[in-house]
């Protein structure tokens, strides 16, 4: 039993039959790193920049920090995962994660307001110096280097945000957070300017059942498991898959087990988390087809609510 649980804990995210999901690590920044490369992670595919800027070393929040600053930092995280992959999110600030120097502070509805990539592209300096940080970080590195927004909403968000990459001089995949259901309605669209999509699926929820995600009275509507939440993923997947792009989930969802393999079977094709989830759901996506996976997602899609799609896909999941 020990022996089986411990086996469990290493080796790449992969079906019983076959199909490759990579498991990979949200992290903060290097303090996070440790814990990922031990939990087996197969690289990061959320390294949320923000914490970085909210600790800038002199007292929080007052002014970005340099180019030098930043690309120290970003080489530690990248040099843990030399021949994995690094998808490193540019600053997202505002909202639930409001930084002093950036968000305006007047705004009636933050979490509606300049956030994400709004406010990068409001202070193009900051989101330069950024990427210039991040180019210095991966010089030399054979790390597969991943670039994406936050809070992209259509096309021309896309479009500014490979524009500046670019510009930059940065050789990475650039790719745009899917966590605003127009950017999920329209992901073919999205894909004409970015290499990768990655399902926020905290801010999906947020925006598809216009629910503050920090109001705890509102918090039925976080719910991963609504088939209404569950439509936009398999749209953004199979959008994905008809342009033959990657589409991968960092948002809290990947980490619960059974739900991973539920977004295995719409299509996701990998999955990011806290490094402590990463074992089971390894060891829980090991133990069915690729075909049960999409006969849970199935099943779960066809429910009426979170509970009754969770029931549905745990019966077909415990049941073949
Ligand atoms: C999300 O919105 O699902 C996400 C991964 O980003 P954050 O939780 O940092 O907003
Ligand atoms: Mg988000």
């Amino acid at each position: 039993e020990r022996k089986a649980s411990l086996a469990a804990a290493t080796g790449p995210g992969v079906t019983s039959d076959g199909h490759r999901v990579p498991l990979l690590a949200n992290v903060g920044g290097p303090a996070d790193v440790a814990a990922a490369v031990r939990a087996g992670a197969e690289g990061v595919g959320l390294f949320r920049t923000e914490f970085l800027f909210l600790d800038d070393g002199r007292g929080g929040g007052t002014a970005a920090p340099s180019e030098e600053r930043q690309a120290a930092a970003y080489r530690q995280v990248l040099e843990a995962f030399p021949e994995g992959r690094v998808v490193v999110r540019v600053l997202d600030a505002g909202a639930d994660k409001p930084l002093a120097f950036l968000t305006p502070a007047d705004e009636p509805n933050p979490a509606l307001g300049v956030r994400g990539l709004r406010t990068l592209l409001d202070h193009p300096e900051v989101l330069r110096t950024q990427l210039r940080a991040l180019a210095r970080a991966a010089a030399g590195l054979p790390v597969h280097l991943g670039v994406m927004a936050p809070m992209v909403a259509d096309r021309a968000d896309a479009g500014a945000f490979a524009d500046a990459c670019r510009e930059a001089g940065l050789r990475a995949d650039v790719g745009a957070m899917v966590e605003v259901p127009s950017a999920a309605l329209r992901a073919r669209s999205v894909l004409r300017e970015v290499e990768f999509l990655s399902l926020g699926t905290n801010d999906l929820a947020q925006y598809a059942f216009a629910a503050d995600r920090q109001v705890g009275a509102l918090s039925r509507y976080q719910d991963p498991w609504q088939p209404a939440l569950l439509d936009l993923v398999a749209m953004a997947a199979e959008a994905a898959r008809t342009e033959g792009k990657s589409c991968g989930v960092c948002g809290e969802a990947a980490s619960e087990p059974l739900l991973a393999c539920v977004l295995t079977g719409l299509g996701v094709t990998s999955l990011s988390m806290g490094a402590s989830a990463i074992p089971y759901v390894r060891a829980v996506l090991a133990r069915h087809t690729l075909a049960q996976c999409e006969r849970a997602a199935a099943a779960a899609r066809a429910s009426e609510s979170g509970a009754e799609a969770r029931a549905a896909a745990r019966s077909v999941l415990s049941g073949e």
